[in-house]
Order: structure tokens, then sequence, then C-alpha cells
């Protein structure tokens, strides 16, 4: 309890001199409080195994909540309706769903679906007047994704990747420590992220839906993860691609891929994307004073991990939740996470993971 107390504290101070950024503490803070402000009305599309988990974690939001469903399986929509107590006027499918711009019980859209769908659904619902929340990657490459970033500002609705690990607890405090100067200058970031993936007839392995194969999925966390634990844009890229299953990942899906990257300031990153070993979800950062490991690193939680001044002993709570609660706090009152969620971070993302696959295929290092 010490901890925790210690850690309300220490943001407290933080939430004075930094009004404007958004901290998951100012929710605790606020938990004990009633909240009466205006809620973010949300729609989700996809209602499938991470949508599932959003519509479970928005159950908890104070200032996030779900009102709508787009789906294309009507038997989904039936059973969340009654889950979720949504009225049937505010549920969509992927024909007709441009008619949320006449539904003012909706504000905005979360994109729970496959990769290769998420450009044009964006701008459909960008065109519909709605706040687009997609989830990562925000689209199969960087073009799409400025495309994205271009219709939504052109639309004047926000555009939000879904990067939860932005508002988790322990990856907050570990970004203030590396902005305070704890780990002293960042010289070394390590990311490993993968996993074993089952189903071979699964979207997540054809190109066309999917985009790629694991750098896609797991390997933008090590991506996203070196930019915000050295708190550098990477300036190169080299990668090595190695395929043991052909069959299963076949052209353009990528079955591990080890790449690194060059900061400015002279720090390097080593990372591994893989959709073919297990127990892979591991940060390590080291810097002229100190360093911070964490393991798991990016799955849904409990994060782990110690620093050489001892163990992270933030609390857990459920990264959507507060990432949702997070998202309503930026739309309606300007509050930035401590890192950026909106779509220009999104395409920095997407820029690195086009120059991986350049790398991966040429064996040339990539400027960026
Ligand atoms: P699922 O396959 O479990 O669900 C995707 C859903 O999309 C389907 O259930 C379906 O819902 C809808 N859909 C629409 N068109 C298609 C199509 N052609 N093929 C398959 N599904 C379709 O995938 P996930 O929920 O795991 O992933 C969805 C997105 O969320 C991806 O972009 C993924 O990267 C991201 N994700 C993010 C995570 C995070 O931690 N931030 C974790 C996991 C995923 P319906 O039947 O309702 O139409």
């Amino acid at each position: 309890m010490g901890s925790r107390r210690d850690f309300l504290q220490k943001l407290s101070v933080s939430a004075v001199s930094l009004p404007l950024i958004y901290s998951p503490a100012n929710l605790f803070a606020a938990d004990s409080e009633p909240y009466d402000g205006p809620k973010l009305k949300v729609a989700i599309m996809g209602l499938g195994s991470y949508g599932t988990r959003v519509a479970k974690a928005m159950q908890s939001c104070k200032r996030a909540t779900l009102v709508g469903l787009i789906s294309g399986t009507p038997s989904k929509i039936e059973k969340w309706k009654t889950k979720y107590g949504i009225p049937e006027k505010n549920c969509y499918n992927y024909d007709n769903f441009d008619a949320i711009k006449d539904n003012p019980d909706i504000d905005a859209v979360y994109i729970i679906t496959p990769n290769g769908l998420h450009k044009d659904q964006t701008l459909r619902v960008a065109k519909a007047g709605k706040h687009v929340i997609c989830e990562k990657p925000m689209g199969i490459n960087a073009k799409e994704g400025q495309e994205m970033v271009d219709a939504c500002k052109a639309a004047n609705v926000k555009l939000l990747i879904g990067y939860r690990m932005h508002f988790e607890p322990k990856t907050v405090a570990v970004i203030k420590m590396r902005k305070e100067g704890m780990f002293g200058t960042p010289k070394f970031f390590q990311g490993q992220s993968g996993f074993t993936i089952g189903d071979p007839t699964q979207w997540r392995l054809n190109k066309e839906l999917s985009g790629g194969g694991a750098m896609m999925d797991i390997g933008i966390y090590s991506i996203n993860g070196a930019r915000y634990m050295l708190g550098e844009e990477p300036i190169w890229v080299t990668a090595q691609e190695t395929k043991t299953d052909p069959q299963k990942f076949k052209e353009g899906i990528d079955e591990t891929i080890q790449f690194q990257m060059g900061f400015p300031s002279g720090a390097v990153a080593n990372c591994l994307s893989t959709y073919n070993m297990n127990n892979l979800d591991r940060f390590f950062m080291t810097g002229s004073k100190g360093y911070v490991e964490m393991q798991p690193s990016t799955g849904y939680g409990p994060i782990e991990g110690r620093t050489h001044e001892g163990p992270l002993t933030q609390p857990h709570v459920t990264h959507q939740t507060l990432q949702m609660d997070g998202m309503a706090a930026l739309i309606f009152d300007g509050v930035q996470p401590i890192v950026p969620i909106d779509g220009e971070e999104g395409v920095k993302d997407m820029k690195i993971i086009d120059a991986i696959f350049l790398a991966a295929k040429t064996g040339n290092k990539i400027e960026l």
C-alpha cells in the first residue's frame, strides 16, 4: 500500500506541473469521486476477440460508454445487444454504417477489424463526422496511415490509435523516470515480441487482410516500445528475416524478423518479432545511469518489471479501461497522454514497418 500511496503522491505532484498530461493516476485519484461530466459514446466495429475484451473493459469506464455496434454477424449483434443493453437503432452492418452520420447517440467508432480493412472503414467513419479510434496497426503501410490522418483532418474529427500501453501505469511510470533522467542517457533497447500463431486459415496469415505477419501484429510493440522507452525517433533500420514454414507463412507474411534501429543520439535498438516462439514479451533498456527491464512488457497484464533501484510497484488496472477513459479525456478536454496516441503516432510506426520490410528484402540499411 505504501508504494501505491507514494505513486499517487508522485503523480499528483507532476499533475500540478503538467496539467494537460493525462496520467492513470488522475483516474485513481478520481475513483472515489463521482463523475458527472460528458461521456464519450462509442460504437465498436468488429465484434471479435479484441472487441469483446474492449467492450468488457468499457463497463468499468467513467468517461466512455459503449452505445453502438457495427458487425457483419447478426447473431453477435443479438447477443451483444442483450448483454450490453444496446438499442436496435444503434446497430449497423458493414453495408449501412454510413448512416451513423444521422445518429447523435454515437460520438466515436472504435474500429477493431482486420488491419487491411482499417483504412476504408476509417475514411467512411470520418465522412460520417464521427471520431475514429482505430486498432494497431492503423493500416497496412504508411501511405494508408497518412490517408487516414488526412481524411480525419479534413472531416475535423479525431483519429486515435489503440496504443493501450501509453496509459498503462508501469509503462507511464518508466517513461516519466526516463524523462526525469533516472536512467541517464538512454543507450540501448532490446524488445522481444512474439507468440506461436495457430490456425493457418486465420486472417492474420492472409496478406490482403493483415498486410504482413508477426511484424504488423506483435512486432509493432517492440517498434513503438523502442520509441517510447528511448524517447527518440529512429534514423535507420536494418533487418533479417527467417522463415521455417513457407506453407503457413506465405509470401508477404513474415514469420520471424530480427531488426535493429539507430537513433540520433547514438542509441541503438535490437528487436525480435515472431509468430513462431512463445514467451517473448520483454523490454530492456539501459542508459548511462541505470536500467529497466519489463517482462511481460506489453501483454494484457499485470506488467512486471524492475529498474536498477528495485521493482516497479504501480498498480495493475485493466489497460483498455484506462485507454478509453484517457481517450475521452483527450477528446473532451484536450488532455494528452504521456506519449501521443494520434494518427501521426501511428504513421511513425507504419513508416518504420515499411522500412523494416524493405531492409529485410534487400539486405540494405534503410535511412528513415
Ligand atoms: P478477430 O478475428 O478476433 O476479430 C476481428 C473481427 O472483425 C471479426 O470477428 C469480425 O467481426 C470483423 N471482421 C470484419 N471483416 C472481417 C473479415 N473479412 N475477416 C475476419 N473478420 C472480419 O481479430 P482481433 O479482434 O484479434 O483483431 C482485430 C484488430 O484488433 C486487429 O487490427 C488487431 O491487430 C487488433 N488487436 C489489438 C490488440 C491490442 O492489444 N491493442 C490485441 C488484439 C488485436 P464481426 O463478425 O462482428 O463483423
